[in-house]
């Protein structure tokens, strides 16, 4: 513990929360924007989970970044703990929605006070007052209604009331005087990890007092390594990270979970009889078991028949799931499990993050599981095997539609599917540097084909790192509508920058299929 006189203010650290859709992202993205020293610093590009604006006044603001579905409503629960103030976004022309509700119950149960963010007010059918008269339902008085909780209306889109809202951030943590010792050695929580091929594993962590140091020795759930390199969210290198401040952690041997604590350590050996003991505890928890049967609809039909469960008894459904955060992964495994009901019970026999390669193919045969791929794609080897040992692959990149698709297929429901078809793929061959344009992709088209207007993926590693749109489909100097294997285009992403050499981009397109009985 911390004597009062070691105490130093330290900034706020803010999570925003609310239902799916009400613009948690895009007030996420605009609030990046009122930061004041991105000018000169290079704005804040990286997307490593968590960033810190300053704002005009002088003050910082630490927001996490924490995805928004219900499926991650675990990763928000500790989200919260890490968090001084939440951030309630509602819509103005949907209201309190369930996931309004549920981010409310975050919050007091994590005693984080409540920021009403009533968004998307430009809209013509936004009914703010309505918003406020529905929450004291849920005991959050606004000051409009007599209460204590403040409300600011915003818009996202359109930009406004930006300035009111962190500056009844600043006011708020004014009141709850936070503080820190920065003179001492760090601790805080993991918030997102990832493993680069590059840069091997990467966690995202948040200090939560003391300074973190390159060269520091650091304990994070079950791995431990000395810091390489500290980044933070505008790519750049740094030597300390002060309290409330996040950064990217290069040194760890392995991938921590979201969520986990991390502390620094004075010497290899603590670290190390630390993370043994850790690893010992964890093991001892699960292991896979054979059985046949390798796709979603297979494994279902064969449960309605009368299942195969290894000892008896109930059902299982098994999934292997490889994603491309932590985060993700866990969030996924979870909601699977979830969907467990009396009969079936449904099991991760193993959730992992990174490409799917030859090794999780052989996994999935011999557990007889279908692959569960969140925005991540199976390498050429991979690929053959699964297809000529008739592993299903499945890829998402949306949460919602994986859970809906696996609850629909477990209940028996036929609902209508949404289907991506995979229209082809490109090889970055060079990025170039178009004072206009921005970066422009030269490529060559590798499989299949690519076509403007449809939905584009930028992967590195095989893990996606950007979706989004072409702003540009170029053959030599014109614009054209596709580009066919084989052959060289320039290609842009709209509102993207982070395109490297050997890159891959995927075009996609999406139709709804109506599925029917047979
Ligand atoms: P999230 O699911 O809460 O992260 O929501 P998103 O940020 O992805 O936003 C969902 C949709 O609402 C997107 O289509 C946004 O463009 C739109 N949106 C977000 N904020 C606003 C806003 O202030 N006004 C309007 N008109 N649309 C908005
Ligand atoms: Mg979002």
């Amino acid at each position: 513990d911390d004597h009062d006189e070691h105490l130093e203010p330290r900034p706020p650290v803010v999570t925003v929360m609310g239902h799916v859709d009400h613009g948690k992202t895009s007030l996420l993205d605009a609030l990046r924007q009122t930061d004041v020293v991105s000018g000169e610093a290079g704005g804040i590009t990286q997307h490593i989970g968590a960033y810190q604006v300053q704002l005009k006044t002088g003050e910082k603001i630490t927001f996490l970044d924490t995805p928004g579905h219900a499926a991650f409503s675990s990763m928000r629960a500790r989200g919260a703990n890490a968090t001084d103030i939440v951030i309630l976004v509602v819509a103005a022309d949907d209201g309190v929605m369930p996931q309004t509700i549920e981010a409310i119950q975050h919050a007091k149960s994590a005693g984080a006070p409540i920021i009403v963010a009533v968004n998307k007010v430009d809209k013509h059918d936004a009914k703010p007052e309505n918003v406020l008269t529905q929450l004291l339902q849920y005991d959050v008085q606004v000051e409009a209604m007599g209460g204590q909780t403040p409300a600011v209306n915003v818009s996202a889109l359109k930009k406004t009331g930006l300035d009111e809202l962190t500056a009844t951030i600043s006011a708020l943590a004014e009141i709850l005087e936070l503080k820190a010792n920065p003179d001492r050695d760090a601790d805080g929580v993991v918030i997102e990890s990832k493993l680069d091929k590059g840069r091997g594993p990467v966690a995202t962590v948040l200090v939560r007092r003391g300074t973190l140091k390159r060269g520091d020795i650091v304990v994070a759930g079950a791995q431990w390594g000395r810091v390489k390199a500290l980044n933070n969210e505008r790519g750049q290198l740094v030597d300390t990270a002060l309290p409330a401040t996040p950064v990217e952690v290069l040194g760890l041997d392995g991938a921590p979970d979201p969520g986990d604590q991390f502390v620094v350590v004075d010497s290899e050996a603590r670290a190390r009889e630390i993370t043994d003991y850790r690893v010992r505890t964890k093991r001892n928890k699960s292991g896979p078991t054979a059985r046949p049967g390798t796709s979603l609809d297979q494994m279902l039909a064969r449960l309605k028949e009368g299942g195969t469960a290894a000892g008896g008894g109930l059902k299982e459904a098994t999934f292997l799931v490889k994603g491309d955060v932590q985060g993700s992964v866990e969030a996924i495994t979870q909601s699977l499990e979830k969907l467990s009901t009396d009969e079936v019970r449904a099991r991760v026999v193993l959730g992992a993050v990174g490409g799917i390669s030859e090794s999780d193919v052989q996994l999935a045969i011999s557990a007889g599981t279908p692959i569960i791929a969140f925005n991540v794609r199976a390498n050429k080897q991979a690929r053959d095997l699964a297809e000529r040992e008739g592993v299903e692959i499945r890829y998402y990149s949306i949460i919602y539609n994986l859970i809906d698709d696996v609850k629909n297929t477990l209940s028996g429901m036929l609902a209508p599917e949404r289907r991506e078809t995979f229209l082809g793929y490109a090889e970055i061959l060079q990025v170039f540097n178009i004072s206009k344009a921005g970066k422009v992709a030269g490529c060559r088209v590798s499989e299949g084909l690519v076509r403007r207007g449809s939905g584009v993926r930028l992967l590195r590693d095989n893990v996606v790192i950007h979706e989004g749109t072409l702003s540009t489909l170029k053959r030599f100097k014109d614009e054209v509508p596709e580009v066919k294997q084989g052959m060289e285009c320039g290609m842009a992403f709209t509102n993207y920058q982070d395109i490297r050499e050997g890159d891959q981009i995927e075009c996609f397109q999406v139709e709804l299929i109506e599925r029917r009985l047979e």
